[in-house]
């Protein structure tokens, strides 16, 4: 192919590419697949200097800041950083360094842990703000979030002003648990942990990201020269006396064997480790030499990541078939002869879309090369033309979507398609499995695998048909498994949910845009479904929590007629359409669940107040600190409580934390 014309399809690629990783945090490439890409295209611009590069994918950090977070412009732009992939890549890039700054540099080596990056700022001992990366040049004020990550010091013995970066990232446990639940309820999974602390730090309700058990490793002290420290091993050493989380398998190398040695010993360990890395990180240990190597636009001279290879096997691909996600989402999957790869057999392998397998010219009948990257659904790296036999058939987008054959679409912004027909079948039943989930209308007994039973027998066969159940009683109790009990507990859960409030009806409908938080917000200010329905895209956009696409998609959907036709259907059947304000939305605070310890003197609220304002917020107020206790709420003159949580690295909230807390959940009642 034409390598300029390449240079601008990998360009294009990678910008949509980025956009759902960052924007959307739902990438639908693995990331080795996502790196080949860009060093194909950072070789070919090598190989063309006289095609301007300054707006190439190469050139910057690849994230964004989404509108509706208020924006933070970094003090020192936060970069991304260069990748080697091989040990001969390593020390090329140690050769460079000596060639610049003319002799042997010290390293710290480090684990290079796949979340995302957050800069925090302290002021007189206490966090000011806490940033995500963003474009590299300003972030998200995430502020709220940071501040309910359990590891990270609400306050230090520190009062000068100071920046600490990290990265902020889910235990693989957290994330089990999470998608497990998600499973649960119907919903869509996280891609991968990253993708879930990402998504969980950057929400509006800084009661979800606390629900999300976040943790974070500090690894940068970014003003290190105003508290006279020289070297990334000093800070790391500086940062871990101050109370910050630091990884503690970092390790000051002599010189680059010792390096090698260290890569050589954690890319064994990898899979050992409680939390997802995606490399190691080598950065030059002096201070003095990072400034002489200085930067690029993009990353740091002095340091580089090395990327750990995936595991790749060889298998033949007998056919590509086409899924539905509940999104309407559609992805090409191979079907491979088994393989084994990694620990398990294989036989499907995800193919992503339809620029990944014609940019890669896969066909059916081939010889391809298979990868599992991390904890990534296995996926088709290549396929081998020198084994093709030339009976083998080229790839064709399907046209149509395998459920319900209603033709299908592509967003410019987006590299999948979808299917847009609201009857979809495959989509119809993900959207009463998702109206009946736990976060929508709680209906307990209508799981998953009973609404696809149901769905399949008829007995469901949209959303409103839930309410219908009760004609449906002798079917359903001579099924295998029900009686008439288990029937019972349906109907009465079902009934039950026609007095939710609002809030769970809007959410359940599956609005797009319309979350739990949103579903929320809309019913708060609308009070009742009659008068969201007539609100104008204006009306909308003037909501503070409003953002542009999510005011048209609003509109979209109640303009629709088969939308309306739910909705009446649903009020003639008794569900409640108002906005009951209720002790639900109590549950919804970062203290919900958690065993709290009260220290010291509060100026605002005395002792019984505190306590009976936190059970009332379904919170367990105790004497003692543990090491399960949650928060430890500190007044004036605290005891040795609180020296006891310093020590245990509990979560610690002042009083003025405290009152906002509150603050912030009663003014959105
Ligand atoms: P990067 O993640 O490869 O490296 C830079 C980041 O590493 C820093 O910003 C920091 O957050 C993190 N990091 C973790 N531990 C660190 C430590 N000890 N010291 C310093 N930094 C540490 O680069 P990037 O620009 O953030 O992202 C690019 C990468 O993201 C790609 O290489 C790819 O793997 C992935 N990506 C994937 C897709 C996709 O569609 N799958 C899309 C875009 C990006």
């Amino acid at each position: 192919m034409d390598e300029i014309k390449r240079i601008h399809e990998l360009r294009a690629l990678i910008e949509k590419y980025n956009y759902e990783y960052y924007a959307l945090d739902n990438p639908s490439v693995s990331d080795a697949y996502y790196d080949e890409l860009m060093k194909e295209l950072i070789a070919l611009e090598n190989k063309h200097p006289e095609i301007d590069k300054s707006t190439s994918p190469t050139q910057r950090v690849g994230g964004v800041v989404l509108p509706y977070f208020n924006k933070i412009v970094h003090k020192r732009p936060m970069l991304s950083l260069g990748n080697v992939f091989s040990i001969d890549e390593i020390r090329a890039f140690d050769k460079r360094v000596r060639q610049e700054v003319g002799y042997e540099p010290e390293y710290v080596c480090e684990l290079k842990i796949d979340g995302l990056s957050i800069s925090i700022e302290y002021v007189d001992g206490k966090i000011n703000y806490g940033a995500t990366r963003g474009d590299g040049i300003s972030g998200e004020d995430v502020t709220n979030n940071v501040k309910t990550i359990a590891t990270l010091p609400l306050k230090v013995d520190e009062k000068n002003t100071f920046e600490v970066r990290g990265e902020v990232f889910m235990s693989k446990k957290t994330f089990a648990k999470i998608n497990l639940q998600k499973e649960k309820e119907g919903e869509e999974g996280f891609a991968n942990a990253r993708n879930a602390a990402a998504g969980s730090l950057r929400q509006l309700d800084s009661s979800i990201a606390a629900k999300r058990n976040l943790e974070v490793f500090i690894y940068y002290l970014v003003n290190a020269k105003d508290f006279n420290i020289n070297s990334q091993y000093d800070s790391l050493k500086w940062l871990e006396k101050m109370g910050f989380r630091v990884n503690p398998n970092y390790r000051l190398c002599k010189n680059i064997d010792e390096v090698i040695e260290y890569v050589e010993e954690f890319s064994k360990v990898r899979d050992d480790l409680p939390y997802d890395i995606d490399g190691l990180v080598i950065k030059v240990n002096d201070f003095a030499m990072q400034e002489e190597l200085g930067f690029t636009s993009k990353s740091p001279k002095w340091a580089v990541a090395f990327k750990f290879p995936a595991v790749e096997v060889t298998t033949k691909l007998k056919d590509i078939i086409f899924t539905v996600g509940r999104t309407g989402k559609i992805t090409p999957n191979a079907v491979l002869e088994p393989v084994f790869i990694a620990g398990s057999t294989v036989q499907r392998a995800t193919l992503h879309n339809e620029d990944y397998v014609l940019d890669k010219d896969i066909r059916i009948g081939d010889y391809v090369v298979i990868r599992k990257a991390g904890d990534i659904i296995p996926e088709v790296v290549r396929s081998l033309p020198e084994k093709r036999r030339g009976n083998e058939t080229k790839f064709e987008m399907i046209e149509n979507c395998p459920a319900c054959n209603e033709p299908i679409s592509r967003k410019d912004s987006q590299a999948a398609h979808f299917c847009v027909n609201k009857y979809c079948p495959a989509k119809k039943m993900e959207g009463i499995i998702h109206f009946a989930s736990r976060n929508a209308m709680n209906i307990e007994g209508l799981g998953e695998k009973i609404v696809e039973q149901f769905y399949d027998l008829g007995i469901l066969k949209s959303i409103d048909d839930i309410y219908l159940l009760e004609t449906k009683k002798d079917e359903i109790i001579n099924l295998e498994g029900f009686g008439e009990k288990s029937y019972q507990n349906i109907i009465d859960s079902v009934n039950k949910s026609k007095s939710n409030s609002l809030e769970r009806l809007l959410f359940g409908l599956g609005i797009s845009g319309v979350g739990e938080k949103m579903a929320k917000v809309l019913a708060k200010t609308f009070k009742n479904i009659d008068a969201l329905k007539e609100a104008t895209y204006e009306d909308l956009i003037d909501i503070p929590d409003v953002g542009d696409i999510t005011a048209s998609e609003i509109v979209t959907f109640f303009e629709d007629v088969v939308n309306l036709e739910l909705i009446i259907r649903l009020k003639e059947l008794g569900v409640n359409m108002t906005y009951l304000s209720s002790e639900e939305e109590f549950k919804e605070t970062i203290f919900n669940n958690k065993k709290v310890v009260v220290t010291g003197t509060l100026t605002k609220f005395s002792r019984n107040e505190i306590k009976s304002l936190l059970e009332g917020l379904n919170a367990t107020v105790s004497g003692s600190v543990s090491k399960n206790t949650d928060y430890v709420i500190v007044g004036e003159s605290p005891g040795s409580k609180y020296d006891k949580a310093l020590k245990l690295g509990i979560k610690i909230i002042n009083e003025d934390e405290l009152t906002r807390l509150l603050e912030g959940e009663e003014s959105e009642n």
